[in-house]
Formats: structure tokens, C-alpha cells, sequence
């Protein structure tokens, strides 16, 4: 079996190294990953400027772009090697919520999706004095799960793993995305030179209560699987939208002005 691995903490993340050593029990181990952290970068792909691919050890590869670019390098025909799994993280910080929106981690596994090939994310809930012993078992339990029973069409697997010693897991829920409740802060500052500057910080993140979240089954002590896919479309407000009625005739005329794009 071959696994790809990327992530978004970049090529010297302590969790990558994990991942890889935990998934080279079950076969051999590709790894395309950002030269740097690339946090937060969402599902980015670079179109606006060449990419810059280094080779650092045999089958480890750095690219200077986000992760979406590494994995999509990688499965598109810059590795000659025919994958049949895609694995992400071991991230620093838990994806779960809304903010698998912004995740590099999760978009990553989301591109081997698109690009139809099973995939998984896995994060670990803490931001310090991160525990990986865990989170690497997970790791070969989900990939060796995904290899026996295959994904559901367009879906990848979002894992998120407590930060404590493995036999302090009290199990594997799978569950819903949860619904954060937004703390975030704009701090302004101004710098030596007298010019203005701001920095979104979060305070900690809290949480609308559902049982079946993936918040939820994390701070229980339990391991969350959450199915994803990318289809955002909400169905129940479709149904909504169709009983407006659209005035289209009526819509006054912008004069002069014509919405055709280059
Ligand atoms: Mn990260």
C-alpha cells in the first residue's frame, strides 16, 4: 500500500513525523508538505506564481506553497507512484466546527477527496504540551479501517484525537460537525514607525451545545469521527428558496454598465 501525508503545521512539524512513522507499519510512506506552517491556509491553491519542489530525504518532498498545492502536486502526476490513501496532520490544534473551514489540514485530505482518492485528517485538541501517542495509534486504526470497508463517494474522514495517554481514551464517537460560538478579538497596535497594525486573535472558542458534535465527544475523553464532504449546499433552504419569487423582469436596469467578466 502506498499512503501519501501532508499537513499544515510544514515539513518540520513534530506530528508529521508521527504520522509517518505510524503509517509505515501499514505500508510505504510518501510525504509531500508545506516548507513552512501553513495554518488556517483553507483550501488555497496557488495560481499566481511558479512552485518550488525540494527533496529532502528519499520519498519526503517540501513544496513552497499550501497544503491543497502539495497534495495536489502529488496525486496530479509529480510523484509517479499510484496512492491508494491520503492521510493529513497529525495536527497541532483540533479542527472541529466551523473551523474546518479554515483548516489546512482538513482542506488537504478535502483535495485527495476531489481528486478521488479516501482520505482522513487527524488533529490533536491541544496547542501545547501535545500528547501524539494516541493520535498515531488513531492514525493506523482509521487507515487500516478505510482500507477494510472503503468511504462513503466524495467523503473524508475528520478525526480529531484528545490530548491525553492513550489508555485514558474512553472511545470512538462518530458525530456532527458542532457549532462554535465566536470569541474572536481584533487587537490594534501601532508599530515603530508610527503605523497602524492589527492582529486577529481568538479567545478560547466556545461551544453551542449537541450532543453529537464532534466537541462534544472530545471533551467526553472520546476520539470524534466526522464524516465530511464538500458539498456546502444547506438542502432544507434550497426548498426555502424556491417558494421566493424572484422579480427578475422588474429588476431596474443598470444604464452604461455590463457585468461580463474578461
Ligand atoms: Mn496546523
Amino acid at each position: 500500500m502506498n499512503i501519501l501525508i501532508s499537513n499544515d503545521d510544514g515539513i518540520h512539524a513534530r506530528g508529521l513525523r508521527v504520522l509517518a512513522d505510524a503509517l509505515s507499519s501499514l505500508g510505504e510512506v510518501w510525504v509531500v508538505a508545506p516548507d513552512r506552517e501553513r495554518s488556517a491556509s483553507s483550501h488555497a491553491l496557488t495560481l499566481n506564481r511558479p512552485l518550488r519542489v525540494t527533496k529532502v530525504a528519499p520519498t519526503w518532498f517540501t513544496v513552497d506553497g499550501t497544503p491543497t498545492d502539495c497534495v495536489a502536486l502529488a496525486l496530479m502526476g509529480m510523484i509517479k507512484q499510484k496512492f491508494d490513501l491520503v492521510a493529513s496532520g497529525i495536527n497541532i490544534g483540533g479542527n472541529m466546527g466551523d473551523d474546518v473551514t479554515y483548516s489546512g489540514t482538513v482542506s488537504a485530505a478535502f483535495e485527495a477527496t476531489l481528486l478521488g482518492y479516501p482520505a482522513f485528517a487527524l488533529s490533536v485538541v491541544a496547542q501545547r504540551r501535545v500528547n501524539f501517542t494516541a493520535a498515531g495509534r488513531v492514525a493506523v486504526m482509521v487507515a487500516e479501517l478505510i482500507t477494510q470497508h472503503g468511504l462513503p463517494r466524495n467523503t473524508m474522514l475528520n478525526v480529531n484525537v484528545p490530548n491525553c495517554r492513550p489508555s485514558a481514551i474512553k472511545g470512538v464517537a462518530i458525530t456532527q460537525q458542532g457549532r462554535r460560538r465566536y470569541g474572536d478579538i481584533i487587537v490594534r497596535k501601532v508599530d515603530p514607525r508610527g503605523k497602524a497594525y492589527y492582529w486577529i486573535g481568538g479567545k478560547e472558542p466556545t461551544w453551542e451545545p449537541s450532543e453529537e458534535s464532534d466537541y462534544a465527544a472530545v471533551t467526553a475523553g472520546s476520539i470524534s469521527i466526522t464524516p465530511l464532504h464538500i458539498d456546502l449546499t444547506n438542502s432544507r433552504a434550497v426548498k426555502e428558496l424556491q417558494r421566493w419569487k424572484f422579480p427578475w423582469n422588474h429588476i431596474p436596469s443598470t444604464a452604461g454598465r455590463r457585468h461580463v467578466t474578461a
